[in-house]
């Protein structure tokens, strides 16, 4: 199949603009074909005008038929076959497993939304039936259900070409409470995104939904972004990407004459934090998992572990020595397009410019910028230059870790107290180390969204119980996550039908319960009619 490069608005490839941009092979440093059209603020236009003539039909659409096009998209993704996974590969320089991989987690979570849907529950039905006798005053019938906020904004993030682009974690959310969905599509990947837009618009036009249910914007400049989130049109935006990105948006999003939320994750620092019974007891394990989980995929994890603390000693001494050799072997690895590994490159040099940061390993090997490669670099501070440069609090996005060095507990809980907002923070102790370490996991939960023991951040779960998302800047709104099943409370709101006559409320609230919905009924989790 060759790619068009256009956008793709109410089902049809438009060649927008005459400004175009080219996609990059990061690993031969070399321009892709085709030439792709920029997006402009009349398309955006024409885009969500189209997406609100969608939301209408789109919304009265039953649960199981939503699921049907969620698992339609997963099929029609499939069936792009290896073409898909080579243009990402290309796009991208990552690994074809690592892409096949992520393939079965786009696919996955399409199906485990539709598997939500079917379920129905996480609509959360309250009912408090009428109370007609009550003095002084009667309570009336009430009954509250979540329902989809109308036309999201998605930015893919390039990262994950595949699980957060295009038909990733958001779309999937988004489509499934029921808002038709605008995607714009990150530069980085524009071919990678055409193929799956193709995907998403073929499984919508099989399902019989309106054209406007999805559209993909190509864009490589700020304009078409902002003009998508300023759009009248627009209920929220789903962000994954930079501090910057994310916080412009935010930004334009509160300035709007009705403001509108934004769901952005804007990246972590991740801190682990090694406690001296385990230092002593598996410090060498624990280096080898933490260099692993630094140097995995060049780095380019938002949950990759950037800082990590541990109390000064014998025990840190030989947890160095294991960890040099083993950073060094790593070689210098292919990062996603040249203006990250720019950024990767200019941050490692602002820390090392830092006065008191030491560099304790790096890859052996020099990268080679032409190949934009980055390389593995470990460095080393004291927990007293850690806090007086609020600059090592800043995501360095590659293969990079700071080990910062503390005096002792009361140290560590000053550090961990100095954090930002974080998407996870991590401990590692043996059983007597955590018997002690109840005021850092205190101090810990208040400034991360996951709370991991004994293991590392890196590998996010799709599943009811993950949470992604954390305090400011880690995400712009903690209370919520951008990965697994409760992603989907991002695109709705409650609304609450007082004294509705039975054949005018939707079913889920009807007494009969036709829909074998667990609700809330009178304080009551249960499934009984009323
Ligand atoms: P990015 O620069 O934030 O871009 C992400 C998306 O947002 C792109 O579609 C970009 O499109 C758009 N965008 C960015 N700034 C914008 C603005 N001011 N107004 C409107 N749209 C804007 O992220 P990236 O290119 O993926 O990587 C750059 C840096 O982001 C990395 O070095 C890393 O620090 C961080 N990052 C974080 C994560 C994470 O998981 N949190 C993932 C990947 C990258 P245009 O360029 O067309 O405007």
């Amino acid at each position: 199949m060759s790619l068009h490069g256009k956008s793709l608005i109410e089902g049809t490839p438009l060649p927008t603009s005459t400004k175009t941009f080219t996609a990059f092979d990061p690993r031969k440093g070399v321009s892709l074909e085709p030439n792709f059209h920029e997006a402009n603020a009349a398309d955006a236009d024409v885009a969500l005008n189209s997406a609100q003539a969608a939301f209408a039909a789109f919304r009265q659409k039953n649960s199981g038929e939503r699921a049907i096009f969620l698992e339609t998209i997963a099929a029609e993704i499939m069936a792009l076959g290896d073409e898909l996974l080579e243009r990402a590969h290309q796009e991208t320089g990552l690994l074809l497993d690592r892409l096949t991989g992520e393939r079965g987690r786009t696919v996955g979570q399409l199906r485990l939304f539709a598997e939500v849907l079917r379920e129905g529950s996480w609509c959360d039905v309250r009912i408090d039936t009428a109370l007609p006798e009550r003095t002084p005053l009667p309570r009336p019938d009430l009954r509250r259900i979540l329902v989809p906020v109308g036309p999201v904004i998605v930015f893919g993030a390039s990262n994950f070409p595949l699980a957060f682009s295009v038909a990733g974690g958001d779309t999937a959310s988004a489509l499934a409470a029921g808002c038709p969905v605008i995607v714009k599509g990150h530069p980085a990947h524009p071919g990678t995104s055409e193929l799956v837009a193709g995907a998403v618009i073929k499984a919508a036009q099989s399902c019989g939904l309106p054209p406007g249910v999805f559209s993909l914007l190509q864009g490589s400049s700020h304009e078409i972004g902002t003009a998508l989130v300023r759009h009248p049109k627009t209920r929220a935006v789903g962000f994954t990407g930079s501090h910057r990105g994310g916080r412009a948006l935010l930004d334009a999003a509160a300035a709007r004459p009705e403001p509108i939320p934004v769901f952005a994750e804007m990246g972590s620092l991740n801190p682990i934090f090694i406690l001296p019974g385990a230092l002593q007891e598996r410090g060498a394990q624990i280096a080898e998992g933490l260099k692993n989980s630094i140097t995995m995929g060049a780095g380019q994890f938002c949950t990759k572990p950037g800082l990590t603390f541990a109390i000064g000693g014998t025990d840190l001494e030989a947890f160095k020595s294991t960890i040099e050799p083993a950073i060094r072997s790593v070689a210098p690895g292919t990062m996603l397009h040249p203006g990250i590994r720019d950024a990767y490159v200019s941050s490692v040099n602002a820390a090392l410019n830092t006065k008191g940061v030491n560099v304790l390993a790096r890859s052996h090997a020099e990268a080679d910028a032409g190949l934009t490669q980055g390389q593995a670099v470990l460095l080393d501070v004291s927990s007293d230059t850690f806090l007086a440069q609020p600059c090592l609090r800043e995501e360095i996005f590659g293969p990079a870790g700071i080990l910062v060095e503390a005096r002792d507990m009361a140290d560590l809980l000053q550090v961990a107290e100095s954090l930002n907002g974080q998407l996870t923070a991590s401990i590692h102790g043996t059983e007597a180390d955590l018997d002690g370490a109840q005021e850092l996991l205190y101090v810990l939960e208040r400034k991360a969204g996951r709370l991991i023991i004994n293991g590392f951040p890196t590998g996010v779960e799709v599943s009811p119980a993950m949470q992604h998302g954390g305090p400011y800047p880690a995400t712009t709104d903690s209370r919520f996550t951008s990965v697994g099943t409760a992603a989907i409370l991002r695109w709705v709101r409650p609304v609450c039908y007082q004294n509705f006559p039975a054949a005018a409320l939707p079913p889920e609230l009807r007494n009969e319960n036709p829909l074998g919905l667990m609700r809330q009924i009178n304080g009551k989790l249960g499934r009984e009619s009323v």
